[in-house]
Protein backbone atom coordinates (compact mmCIF):
# COMPACT_ATOMS: atom_id res chain seq x y z
CA UNK A 1 0.00 0.00 0.00
CA UNK A 2 1.33 3.56 -0.75
CA UNK A 3 -0.23 6.88 0.11
CA UNK A 4 -1.73 8.85 -2.50
CA UNK A 5 -1.14 12.72 -1.48
CA UNK A 6 -4.46 13.79 -2.47
CA UNK A 7 -7.77 11.64 -3.41
CA UNK A 8 -9.03 12.06 -7.42
CA UNK A 9 -12.70 12.19 -5.72
CA UNK A 10 -13.01 14.02 -2.61
CA UNK A 11 -9.80 15.90 -2.11
CA UNK A 12 -8.98 14.82 1.21
CA UNK A 13 -5.02 14.27 2.18
CA UNK A 14 -3.46 10.89 3.08
CA UNK A 15 -6.93 8.96 3.15
CA UNK A 16 -6.45 7.57 -0.23
CA UNK A 17 -4.18 4.78 -1.01
CA UNK A 18 -2.62 2.55 -3.88
CA UNK A 19 -1.95 -1.00 -4.34
CA UNK A 20 -0.28 -2.61 -6.65
CA UNK A 21 0.02 -6.52 -7.92
CA UNK A 22 2.31 -7.51 -10.57
CA UNK A 23 1.62 -10.94 -12.31
CA UNK A 24 3.57 -12.40 -14.53
CA UNK A 25 1.35 -14.22 -17.95
CA UNK A 26 3.04 -17.28 -19.77
CA UNK A 27 4.66 -16.19 -22.79
CA UNK A 28 3.47 -12.87 -22.34
CA UNK A 29 4.48 -10.40 -19.89
CA UNK A 30 4.18 -8.67 -16.86
CA UNK A 31 0.96 -7.65 -15.93
CA UNK A 32 0.12 -5.21 -12.98
CA UNK A 33 -3.69 -5.08 -11.33
CA UNK A 34 -4.30 -1.83 -9.16
CA UNK A 35 -6.23 -0.38 -7.02
CA UNK A 36 -6.46 2.87 -5.77
CA UNK A 37 -9.16 3.32 -2.55
CA UNK A 38 -9.76 6.44 -0.63
CA UNK A 39 -10.90 5.21 3.28
CA UNK A 40 -12.76 8.93 3.63
CA UNK A 41 -15.43 9.03 0.69
CA UNK A 42 -15.07 5.20 -0.39
CA UNK A 43 -13.64 6.28 -4.09
CA UNK A 44 -12.48 3.07 -5.79
CA UNK A 45 -10.56 2.40 -9.17
CA UNK A 46 -9.38 -0.24 -10.31
CA UNK A 47 -7.60 -1.36 -13.16
CA UNK A 48 -4.66 -3.42 -14.98
CA UNK A 49 -1.82 -2.54 -17.43
CA UNK A 50 1.05 -4.32 -18.82
CA UNK A 51 4.00 -3.17 -18.44
CA UNK A 52 7.03 -3.13 -20.79
CA UNK A 53 7.23 -1.23 -24.13
CA UNK A 54 3.65 -0.76 -25.63
CA UNK A 55 2.24 0.62 -28.91
CA UNK A 56 -1.36 1.19 -29.89
CA UNK A 57 -2.89 -2.23 -30.03
CA UNK A 58 -5.79 -3.78 -31.96
CA UNK A 59 -6.46 -7.72 -31.17
CA UNK A 60 -8.57 -9.68 -33.13
CA UNK A 61 -10.30 -13.32 -32.31
CA UNK A 62 -12.79 -15.29 -33.31
CA UNK A 63 -14.96 -17.08 -30.75
CA UNK A 64 -15.53 -20.36 -32.06
CA UNK A 65 -16.45 -22.98 -29.58
CA UNK A 66 -17.49 -23.23 -25.55
CA UNK A 67 -14.30 -23.57 -24.80
CA UNK A 68 -12.82 -20.30 -26.26
CA UNK A 69 -15.29 -18.93 -23.20
CA UNK A 70 -11.44 -19.85 -20.82
CA UNK A 71 -9.55 -17.69 -23.21
CA UNK A 72 -7.42 -15.19 -21.31
CA UNK A 73 -8.33 -11.06 -21.66
CA UNK A 74 -6.89 -8.76 -19.77
CA UNK A 75 -8.94 -5.24 -21.02
CA UNK A 76 -7.53 -2.11 -19.47
CA UNK A 77 -9.17 1.03 -18.76
CA UNK A 78 -8.49 2.24 -21.92
CA UNK A 79 -9.19 -0.70 -24.28
CA UNK A 80 -12.32 -0.33 -26.31
CA UNK A 81 -14.37 -3.62 -26.89
CA UNK A 82 -16.45 -4.75 -29.55
CA UNK A 83 -18.45 -7.71 -31.41
CA UNK A 84 -19.26 -6.63 -34.79
CA UNK A 85 -21.65 -9.16 -35.31
CA UNK A 86 -23.65 -8.10 -32.94
CA UNK A 87 -23.13 -4.29 -33.40
CA UNK A 88 -21.91 -3.91 -30.01
CA UNK A 89 -18.85 -1.42 -29.47
CA UNK A 90 -17.53 -0.85 -25.23
CA UNK A 91 -16.47 2.20 -25.45
CA UNK A 92 -13.85 3.45 -22.54
CA UNK A 93 -15.35 6.08 -20.77
CA UNK A 94 -13.92 8.44 -17.09
CA UNK A 95 -15.47 5.64 -14.98
CA UNK A 96 -14.20 2.71 -16.82
CA UNK A 97 -12.34 -0.08 -14.93
CA UNK A 98 -9.59 -2.82 -16.26
CA UNK A 99 -10.06 -6.43 -15.32
CA UNK A 100 -8.20 -9.87 -15.86
CA UNK A 101 -10.80 -11.95 -17.32
CA UNK A 102 -11.44 -14.54 -19.73
CA UNK A 103 -14.23 -14.11 -23.16
CA UNK A 104 -17.32 -15.49 -21.33
CA UNK A 105 -16.20 -12.60 -18.71
CA UNK A 106 -15.98 -10.49 -21.38
CA UNK A 107 -19.16 -11.23 -22.94
CA UNK A 108 -21.12 -11.20 -19.57
CA UNK A 109 -19.84 -7.55 -18.91
CA UNK A 110 -21.06 -6.99 -22.20
CA UNK A 111 -24.65 -8.50 -21.30
CA UNK A 112 -24.63 -6.06 -18.59
CA UNK A 113 -23.47 -3.09 -20.84
CA UNK A 114 -26.33 -3.68 -23.22
CA UNK A 115 -29.46 -4.44 -20.53
CA UNK A 116 -28.40 -1.08 -18.64
CA UNK A 117 -28.68 0.79 -21.74
CA UNK A 118 -32.19 -0.26 -22.66
CA UNK A 119 -33.55 0.50 -19.09
CA UNK A 120 -35.76 3.05 -20.31
CA UNK A 121 -35.57 2.60 -24.12
CA UNK A 122 -38.29 2.55 -26.19
CA UNK A 123 -39.70 -1.17 -27.41
CA UNK A 124 -37.59 -1.11 -31.09
CA UNK A 125 -34.87 -1.14 -28.99
CA UNK A 126 -35.82 -3.42 -26.41
CA UNK A 127 -36.50 -5.32 -28.81
CA UNK A 128 -32.83 -5.23 -30.66
CA UNK A 129 -31.41 -5.51 -27.03
CA UNK A 130 -32.89 -8.93 -26.28
CA UNK A 131 -32.04 -10.16 -29.94
CA UNK A 132 -28.50 -9.21 -28.54
CA UNK A 133 -28.56 -10.90 -25.26
CA UNK A 134 -30.14 -14.35 -27.06
CA UNK A 135 -26.62 -14.39 -29.48
CA UNK A 136 -24.29 -13.76 -26.74
CA UNK A 137 -25.70 -16.51 -24.77
CA UNK A 138 -25.70 -18.59 -28.39
CA UNK A 139 -21.86 -17.60 -28.67
CA UNK A 140 -21.02 -18.60 -25.19
CA UNK A 141 -22.54 -22.21 -26.03
CA UNK A 142 -20.43 -22.24 -29.07
CA UNK A 143 -23.37 -22.25 -31.46
CA UNK A 144 -22.59 -18.41 -32.79
CA UNK A 145 -19.40 -17.36 -34.01
CA UNK A 146 -18.61 -14.08 -33.40
CA UNK A 147 -15.47 -11.56 -33.95
CA UNK A 148 -13.99 -10.00 -30.33
CA UNK A 149 -12.21 -7.03 -31.08
CA UNK A 150 -10.57 -5.08 -28.74
CA UNK A 151 -8.28 -1.67 -29.46
CA UNK A 152 -6.10 0.26 -27.11
CA UNK A 153 -4.06 3.37 -27.99
CA UNK A 154 -2.19 3.05 -24.89
CA UNK A 155 -1.03 -0.99 -25.55
CA UNK A 156 -2.45 -2.01 -22.14
CA UNK A 157 -5.12 -4.53 -23.50
CA UNK A 158 -4.37 -7.96 -24.52
CA UNK A 159 -5.97 -11.45 -26.07
CA UNK A 160 -4.22 -14.28 -24.54
CA UNK A 161 -4.24 -16.52 -27.26
CA UNK A 162 -2.18 -18.10 -30.03
CA UNK A 163 -5.00 -17.29 -32.65
CA UNK A 164 -5.77 -13.85 -31.53
CA UNK A 165 -4.51 -11.73 -34.67
CA UNK A 166 -2.45 -8.67 -33.03
CA UNK A 167 -1.35 -5.50 -35.15
CA UNK A 168 -0.64 -1.93 -34.83
CA UNK A 169 -3.28 0.19 -34.36
CA UNK A 170 -3.77 2.62 -37.68
CA UNK A 171 -3.81 6.29 -36.74
CA UNK A 172 -7.83 6.55 -38.12
CA UNK A 173 -8.39 4.14 -35.32
CA UNK A 174 -6.57 5.47 -32.93
CA UNK A 175 -8.44 9.24 -34.10
CA UNK A 176 -11.59 7.59 -33.91
CA UNK A 177 -11.17 6.02 -30.49
CA UNK A 178 -10.13 9.65 -29.29
CA UNK A 179 -13.59 11.15 -30.21
CA UNK A 180 -15.70 9.59 -27.29
ZN1 LIG B 1 -11.74 10.39 -1.14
Amino acid sequence: MLPIGRCPACGAQGTCEFRGIINDIPHFGETMESLVSCSRCKFKHADVMQLGEKEPVRYEFKICSEDDMMVRVIRSSTGAISLPELGVTVRPGPSSEGYISNVEGVLNRVEDVVRISVKKADPTRQRNAKIKLKKIDEIKQGKFRAKLIIMDPCGHSVIVDKRAKKRKLTKKEIAELEIT
